[in-house]
């Protein structure tokens, strides 16, 4: 199995210093600390002109940076490694073409996190997800949904949110999805939604829902989307998936009848597939033409993890 993209992030989050203010201060100033800068959910990356070496994350110091902060740029505190402390900075209210002309910043660009994770160390993957989530949570959290326009402050250099009026906590949240292989014998099923590329089949998946656990969100999204009867869930691994902020928790689980009937809302068709049949759709040689996500996305990994025990 390949690392799990999104994931390894190499930073101790040090989550006991995020509420102490006068460490703060003192280390978002200092000349040892790092900082990492967003531009609408996009990750400053350095790229090499000719592709002579692989873009990485743009770190600069707080000297670098401070001509561009302002009052409305509060860093998130990543965390710590070597020592050193790391930040990210969300710097989507600044003017971008200005932002990029500043001399630290040649050769640099903003890039999606889906396109970078592709070809990014996969330590890096985990911090970007780190940082995305956490912007985004930031970004759509202004207002306490009880006391109607009143703004939230910031706490914890942004890993918590609180209302000045009712003193109501607000955390940044994790959304749990299930994805799954259904397994029969020697096969399992994947299935195709009907937004999918023409010829792709993946895992299914759905969202966990308030006061379900794991095994029972995975045994009855089986059940909605192609109407089998499973059991004896299996747990396989998670990966975080920064858009905006799931958590996808693989797993496989065991069927005892294989007759399926799909339901149209959600899937268009599925296909229970052997070791063989998986084999060839990898080096691009299906007779059906079918395609599964790539080694990015866990669905893949758990095809693969299904093959190599299979
Ligand atoms: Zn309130």
């Amino acid at each position: 199995m390949n690392s799990i993209t999104f994931s390894h992030n190499p930073i101790d989050r040090a989550s006991q210093l995020r509420s102490n203010k006068e460490w703060q201060q003192e280390s978002i100033t200092s000349e040892k600390s790092l900082f990492m800068i967003f531009f609408e959910d996009r990750p400053l990356i350095k790229v090499s002109k000719d592709h002579s070496t692989k873009p990485e994350i743009l770190w600069v110091s707080y000297q670098q940076l401070a001509p561009l902060l302002t009052n409305d740029v509060s860093p998130l505190f990543l965390g710590i490694k070597d020592d050193l402390p790391y930040y990210a900075v969300d710097f989507s209210i600044l003017d971008l073409d200005q932002m990029l002309s500043h001399p630290s910043f040649a050769n640099c660009k903003f890039i999606d996190a889906r396109s970078i994770a592709l070809s990014i160390d996969v330590a890096s993957t985990g911090i970007i997800a780190q940082a995305k989530s956490n912007f985004e949570w930031n970004k759509k959290n202004i207002y306490c949904s009880i006391c109607p326009g009143v703004k939230l402050e910031t706490k914890d250099t942004g890993y918590k949110k609180c209302c000045p009026q009712c003193g109501t906590e607000y955390f940044p949240r994790v959304d749990p999805v299930v994805i799954m292989l259904p397994c029969f014998e020697d096969k399992c099923l994947l299935g195709r939604q009907k937004a999918f590329p023409p010829g792709m089949f993946s895992a299914l998946a759905g969202f966990v829902e308030p006061g379900e656990t794991i095994e029972e969100a995975v045994i009855r999204e089986i059940h909605e989307e192609v109407g089998l009867e499973s059991r004896d869930v299996n747990y396989k691994f998670t990966q975080p998936w920064p858009f905006p902020s799931s958590l996808m928790i693989g797993c496989t689980a065991l069927v005892d009848n294989p007759k399926f009937k799909v339901d149209d809302e959600e899937i268009e068709e599925a296909i229970w597939l052997n070791k063989e049949d998986l084999t060839k759709i990898l080096v691009g040689k299906s007779e059906k033409r079918i395609w599964i996500p790539p080694p990015m996305a866990i669905a893949h990994q758990l095809i693969i993890n299904w093959m190599e025990a299979n």
